[in-house]
């Protein structure tokens, strides 16, 4: 991810004072966590309050893989689309589970995430666009999600900034939204707050295994021995990362481009957020308006691009002619941690190795869910009901299976 403001990277402007991060490796803990993502460090915070010893490694700072550079929406209703039914109550427990998950993060961290429940609302400009929301709306009906047709002029009412074109739009309440800097300042306190040793700067250079189960990871030419190894990797969990080829999962980096607006009294700002074909736009409490995100499969290939922000911009003032008057704030890039299905690994992959990554553009959606799933595998041996859909062997060939089995 590359933040190029003074303040950046953005995740540390709010970090609380005195945030001591350890940088010394302890020799021994119930768990290591290998990232220091949003994902690593909910199951991290997770597993410290049911009273394990917890350490997290990060190679580089907290939130510095795609945890920093999502927009924060848990919108399970406007990412519906065709082929996503099997994560749906995935998704839907997650988000069951999030004014829980909000309560006790902001109560054990002192601090605020921004969590919003306002919806989203998906526009369409002109006949094509309706023709294809009214099949996203139809598909979202027939799985069962809160959806609501708008006419024009109902979707201006609800947001008076939009353009007069705006031909139509679907109003999904079920989905909110949260502020990813604030979240991942807000879990960096709890774990600290919890127990959990967070080491940055510190790239984790292997497993270490006996007797066919890892023991522990090494680093900096040191080992820390420990009963369980989470991998909360992201997109560096694919090709060429810590595991043996056996064990290799499907995932490589999906590059997201993304903006921050600030707005002001006079230039307006959204309600809620509003998707269209070429962006999603998401007001913050602060005053920031996310526009995001391109999706680039062009592996890890940092940096912001003129085509990428031009794309964003032309995107949002096709529907919010106020963002000509808005400053650029931020420009960043990061990486979605994509397997072959776009859904989440959560899976034992050997004795004391726990994988939890793959969360393509759904992470901040499936955080609790995923530190609940991770908790229960590791303290009771078995993924709930909800998660067991989400293993590795989802991807192996049936002759590997039958091998397996
Ligand atoms: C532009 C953009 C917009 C997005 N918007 C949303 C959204 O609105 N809603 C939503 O739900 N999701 C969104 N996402 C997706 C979300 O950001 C990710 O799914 C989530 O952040 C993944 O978290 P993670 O902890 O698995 O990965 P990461 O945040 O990438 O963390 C992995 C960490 O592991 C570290 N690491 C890797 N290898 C090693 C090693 N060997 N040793 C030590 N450390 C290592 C990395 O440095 C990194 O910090 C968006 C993503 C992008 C890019």
């Amino acid at each position: 991810m590359s933040l190029d403001l003074p303040d950046s990277p953005i995740g540390r402007r709010r970090s609380p004072p005195g945030l001591a991060l350890q940088t010394a490796l302890p020799a021994r803990a119930d768990i290591v966590v290998v990232g220091a993502g949003l994902i690593g460090l909910s199951i991290a915070w997770r597993l410290a309050r049911a009273g394990r010893a917890v350490v997290v490694i990060e190679r580089a700072t907290i939130g510095a893989g795609a945890s920093l550079a999502a927009t924060g929406m848990l919108a399970p209703a406007a990412e519906h689309e065709p082929g996503s039914d099997p994560l749906l109550p995935l998704a839907l427990e997650s988000l069951r589970q999030w004014p829980g998950f909000r309560d006790a993060l902001e109560a054990e961290s002192g601090l605020s995430i921004d969590y919003r429940p306002d919806g989203t609302l998906v526009l369409a400009i002109g006949r094509d666009e309706v023709e294809r929301l009214r099949f996203r709306y139809d598909l979202q009906r027939r799985s069962g999600l809160d959806a609501a047709w708008l006419p024009g002029s109902e979707v201006r009412r609800l947001e008076p900034g939009l353009r007069p074109s705006v031909t139509a739009g679907v109003h999904c309440p079920l989905d909110h939204q949260v502020d990813p800097r604030l979240v991942m300042a807000a879990l960096a306190e709890a774990c600290r707050r919890a127990g959990v040793t967070l080491v940055e700067g510190t790239p984790v250079t292997g497993l270490d295994w006996s007797g066919g189960r890892v023991t522990g990871i090494g680093a900096e030419g040191r080992t820390v021995v420990a009963d369980t190894v989470v991998l909360a990797t992201g997109a560096w969990s694919g090709e060429g990362g810590l595991l043996p080829d056996a064990l290799a999962l499907p995932v490589r980096p999906l590059k997201g481009q993304a903006l921050a607006l600030r707005t002001t009294v006079r230039t307006g700002t959204l309600n809620r957020m509003v998707w269209t074909e070429q962006v999603h736009m998401a007001p913050k409490s602060d005053g920031q308006l996310i526009v995001g995100a391109t999706v680039e499969d062009c592996g890890f290939r940092p940096g912001v691009t003129a085509g990428g922000l031009y794309a964003l911009l032309e995107g949002a003032r096709r529907v919010l002619p106020g963002i000509e008057e808005m400053e650029v704030e931020a420009v960043w890039s990061g990486y979605r941690p994509t397997s072959d299905d776009d859904a989440p690994i959560i899976d034992e992959l050997a004795p004391g190795l726990v994988a939890a990554t793959g969360h393509h553009r759904n992470g901040y959606l499936l955080a609790p869910v995923t530190a609940e799933a991770v908790a229960e595998l590791v303290t009771c041996g078995a993924l709930p009901e909800v998660a067991r859909p989400f293993t590795r062997a989802r991807f192996e060939r049936p002759e590997a299976r039958r091998a397996s089995a």
